[in-house]
This record gives C-alpha cells, structure tokens and sequence, in this order.
C-alpha cells in the first residue's frame, strides 16, 4: 500500500501506517487551526492539549503513578547517559552498571566522569551474546543506583525481567524496547528511551523519573542537565521537539486503541517467534546469535552459512522490498528490527522468503 516497503530498520525505525496517516491528514491543518503541529508555538493552549495527551497516555499505558515525572527531553538517549549520572549519582557517589552491550558501554564511560563505576556484571567476554544472570551480580547494597540496557538493540539479547536490586534505585535505558510489554514501573527509579526505535521519530528522550530521586540533583549543576528544571517547566523549559512529541502521543493513542500493551506484547511474542522458530527449525542454516533464553523480541540477530550467502540474501531482499536487515558490524551477519509497529505480515512475508532463499542455495 502507497509504496510502503518491510522496514527492518533498527532506527530510526517504522512507525504505524495508522498513525502516519493521522499525522498526514492534519498535517498542513492541524484540526482546523489552519496551520501545522511544526508551526506552533509550543506555548499555545492547542499545543499545550497536545503535549499533556500524550504525557496522560503514556501513563495510562504503563500505569505510572503521581509520584513519577514524565518528561520530553532532547539529546536523546546519549544525553541520558549523561544527565543520570549528574542527578542522581550522589549522595554516595559509586553507581553499578550491568554491561550487555554497546550502549551500556557508552552509559558507563559518562558514568565514570562523574564517580565510581562499578561493572556488576557484564557479557562482554562472550561478545554480548547473553544477558548475565542474577546470581552472577556482584551489586553493592551502598550503590546510589543500578542501571542496566532492557534491550541490546545492536546485539539482539534483551532482560525477560528486571534485575533484582533490593532498596537500590534501578535505572534502565529502554530505548529499544519501551511500551513494547507492560512493566511495572514501581520496580524503577530512572527509565529513559530515545523515542525512535518503539515510540517515534528522533529528537525526543522519554525519562520516567521517581521524584524522591530529584533531591539528589547538585545545587551547581547546570540549568538544563538538571531534572528538576524539566519537571518544574513540564518539559518546556525552552522549546521542546514540538512535531516529535506530537507523533509520540499518536503512538501512544494506537497502542491504547490496540488494547494496550498486553495486546502488544502478545502480537510482539507471535512476530518474534514465527521467526526463532522458523530459523530453529533451519537445521543450521539461519543461526541466532544470541543465547535462546535471552533473546530480544525487538531485534533478531542470525548468521547464515558464510558471508557471501548474507551479502547475497541480504540484496535479494533488498530488490523485494526487506530493507534494513544487514546486522550491526560487531556483530555481523543480519538483524530484522520488529518493534511494535512492524506488521506480523511482513514477518511472515520474511520467513517465506528465507525459506525460498535457502531451498535456492
Ligand atoms: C539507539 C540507542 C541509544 C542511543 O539513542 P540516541 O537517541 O541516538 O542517543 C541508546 N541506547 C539504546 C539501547 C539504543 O538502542
């Protein structure tokens, strides 16, 4: 339909038609203002309904209470990797970092700017290809928190549940996997995601924060990294990614006219498994990277025989309109990025073509 091709893009990645269509009926008139969301002034009350629908949604969806901030920020995840540490890494000063992936790498390298990092545990000998396990987390009960990666978008392992921590705040990047099943978010302190892999476009971090933890900010520290300025302004301290948001709040909408995320999760439980278990059923031929039990529902790694045959299947896709499947480079071999909007049919359209790809070589 309208030239729309299977998007395995790992993100930016695909937002649902529904909402795309939306978006462009009131694109150049946004419900009768005579003008666009991009145009507005992110002060005006429409804009104003705008930004607190999505917020309320948002909410709604993951059942987040009043003691709980919902802020739009900008700079992404990787700003996160910053302004955590920064806020809430006092009073002790020593935060653990569970290690599964490129991105907690990069989280605890700004953690160490800031105090002492201490590796709980980390995945990387095996290169990222499992999630460590519980007992095998050496935590410290003094830490001022815990912060792992939900999800491993570039390695394709992912937390079937959260780490235990005890009393010690647990703060999670879930850029890849946010809004993708319900979670409980009394269990954390921190969740942050960049919006554009389950949630939206670029430009916009979601960040649920407890508001006991935002005492912890330093009286010094600047203006914007400080949360507190979020929460005080309601994320419009200066302009926020007005067109962003709004797209952010469309999703937020479909998931809730979907049923929800257990509806979600169940469709993102049969998407993912039409394809494991397809490539388990391969006798070898297609191979998950990552260990079984700890395999992502977002991001599908495999290799196939040699490299030849995936530069070959991943051209032949190509040309039928499977784009985006050529894997990270440390990992190699090919990844299909199924988030929430991608379709079960484009699922099942893959898993045909790979079954043809491999009858063919
Ligand atoms: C993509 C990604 C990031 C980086 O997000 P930006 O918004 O580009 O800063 C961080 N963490 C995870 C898990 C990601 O998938």
């Amino acid at each position: 339909m309208e030239n729309r091709i299977y998007n395995f893009s790992a993100g930016p990645a695909i937002l649902p038609l529904d909402v795309l269509k939306e978006a462009k009926e009131d694109f150049v008139s946004y419900k009768g203002t005579g003008m666009s969301v991009m145009e507005m002034s992110h002060r005006s009350k429409t804009y104003d309904d705008i930004i607190k629908a999505a917020e309320r949604d948002i909410r709604t969806l993951l059942n987040i209470g009043d003691d709980y901030a919902v802020l739009f920020l900008q700079g992404g995840a990787t700003l996160q990797f910053s302004m955590v540490p920064l806020n809430i890494m006092a009073p002790n000063n020593k935060a653990d970092y569970i290690v599964t992936g490129s991105w907690s790498k990069k989280a605890v390298k700004e953690a160490k700017r800031v105090g002492d990092v201490n590796i709980a545990a980390s995945s990387e000998e095996s290169n990222f290809n499992n999630i460590p396990k519980q007992e095998d987390m050496k935590l410290d009960a003094e830490a001022s928190y815990v912060h792992f990666t939900s999800n491993n978008t570039i390695f394709g392992t992912q937390f079937s549940a959260e780490p235990s921590v005890g009393d010690v705040p647990l703060v999670c990047d879930a850029s890849s996997d946010i809004l993708h099943k319900k979670i409980d978010v009394n269990k954390y302190g921190l969740i942050y995601a960049g919006a554009q892999k389950n949630m939206g476009p670029a430009g916009v971090a979601l960040v649920i924060i407890k508001k006991n933890l935002l005492d912890r900010a330093p009286a010094d520290l600047h203006t914007y990294l400080n949360y507190n300025t979020h929460v005080e302004k309601d994320s419009m301290y200066n302009t926020p990614s007005t067109y962003g948001i709004y797209i952010i709040g469309l999703v937020a909408k479909w998931l809730i006219g979907l049923g929800g995320l257990d509806v979600m999760y169940k469709m993102n439980l049969e998407k993912a498994a039409l394809l494991y278990d397809f490539m388990d059923a391969s006798g070898g031929y297609f191979s998950g990277t990552a260990a079984k039990e700890d395999r992502s529902l977002m991001n599908v790694t495999f290799r196939l025989p040699n490299e030849d045959l995936e530069k070959k299947l991943i051209s032949e896709a190509a040309d039928k309109g499977f784009s985006g499947l050529k894997g990270h480079r440390s990992v190699g071999g090919l990844r299909a990025s199924i988030y929430n909007a991608f379709p079960k049919k484009g699922v099942e359209d893959l898993v045909e073509f790979m079954k043809n790809f491999k009858v063919n070589n």
